[in-house]
């Protein structure tokens, strides 16, 4: 059986990008795959954070994955299983600072006050590598704003077993969704929808409540045209084909059903139609969230155990790179 890691930062709540293009996936993987899904809190801290935020939001986001139908077994916050700092240490003696120059998250990130920023940022991707190879996991889902990242952790592994001389690690296969993987931002079409992003307008998250869903959509960002009939029509309208992308990720349909389904119409019908689809879906799980939240024990428990299992994995793959590459014990 295939082993899957992927990561969430709780740095906020998920959203509706983060549902279409990793936590969906990974209740449909679970089924049949050995998985392990984390909390990557170390990633937090790489861009400016309050301790308390970090708490409530790794609570929040715990019962959030729950809700979604994580199995509970599989979930664990990053900080709590020492294999990835240790890893990811190795892993920034590894990688070059040439393949960092070339991350664009971290561009995207630093924006121009790039002195300003942690180092933590700019490695990064060293520590991502380590999630994923500390447990030999070989596939990876997640959105496409990941690709790069994982391209990376493969130059790592490569490097790394070249360097040993040892075929220690192996390669990882992104799991990309074909749709959806790049949720954008609902008040401007050229930014990714993050957690991020200063304006809670701009995203949707999994603790919406309906009455939220529909004014988010209402107010979402569209032009004056109506909506056409192809995909041609959708030519620089970068709103316009995100919500339509969302409609049809959400109703599993494909995006040239969707386009004739709405064919000329405006959009006050068609947003009124995704809001709905929004809520029947999505309405469900927030209730479920806001449940398991009054139950902090409870949440704190599902992540003991699942460090638990996650260093059992992970400790004699960690310890052995380790020895290979000159650490005694
Ligand atoms: P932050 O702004 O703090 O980086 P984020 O919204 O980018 O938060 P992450 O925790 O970094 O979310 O990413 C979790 C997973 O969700 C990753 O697999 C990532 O590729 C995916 N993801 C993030 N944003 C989107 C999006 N807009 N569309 C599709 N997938 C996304
Ligand atoms: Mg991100």
């Amino acid at each position: 059986m295939q082993r899957v890691f992927s990561g969430i930062q709780p740095t906020g709540i998920p959203h509706l990008g983060n549902y279409l293009g990793a936590i969906r996936n990974w209740v449909t993987l679970q089924k049949d795959h050995d998985c392990l899904f984390c909390l990557v809190d170390m990633h937090s801290l790489t861009m400016p954070w309050s301790p308390e935020a970090l708490r409530e939001q790794t609570l929040a986001s715990t019962a959030c994955l729950l809700a979604s139908g994580i199995d509970p077994t599989r979930l664990y916050n990053q900080s709590a299983v020492s294999a990835h700092a240790r890893l990811g240490w190795i892993f920034n003696c590894v990688s070059r600072l040439g393949w960092l120059n070339r991350m664009t998250q971290f561009k995207d990130k630093a924006g121009k006050n790039r002195e300003n920023h942690s180092a933590g940022l700019y490695v990064y991707p060293n520590l991502m590598a380590a999630d994923i190879l500390a447990f030999h996991a070989t596939r990876v889902p997640v959105g496409d704003d990941q690709r790069q990242h994982l391209e990376l952790a493969n130059d790592i592994a490569q490097k790394f077993n070249h360097d040993m001389g040892v075929e220690f690690f192996p390669l990882i296969e992104p799991l990309i969704p074909p749709h959806a993987a790049r949720v954008m931002s609902l008040r401007d079409g050229s930014k990714k929808m993050s957690k991020s992003d200063p304006s809670a307008q701009s995203r949707i998250i999994l603790n919406d409540t309906a009455d939220e869903i529909a004014q988010k959509i209402r107010k979402a960002r569209t032009d004056a045209e109506p909506l056409p009939s192809e995909e041609a029509g959708l030519e620089g309208r970068p709103e316009a084909r995100n919500l339509l992308t969302i409609y049809a990720a959400m109703s599993n349909k494909t995006l040239a059903d969707v386009l004739t389904q709405f064919a000329g119409q405006g959009f006050g019908t068609f947003k009124q139609a995704l809001a709905d689809l929004l809520v029947e879906t999505l309405a469900p799980v927030a209730d479920e969230t806001r449940r398991l939240m009054d139950d902090k024990a409870h949440l704190m428990q599902v992540l003991r155990q699942g460090a638990e299992r996650a260093r059992a994995v992970s400790e004699p793959i960690v310890s052995e790179a380790e020895k290979l590459v000159g650490f005694l014990r």
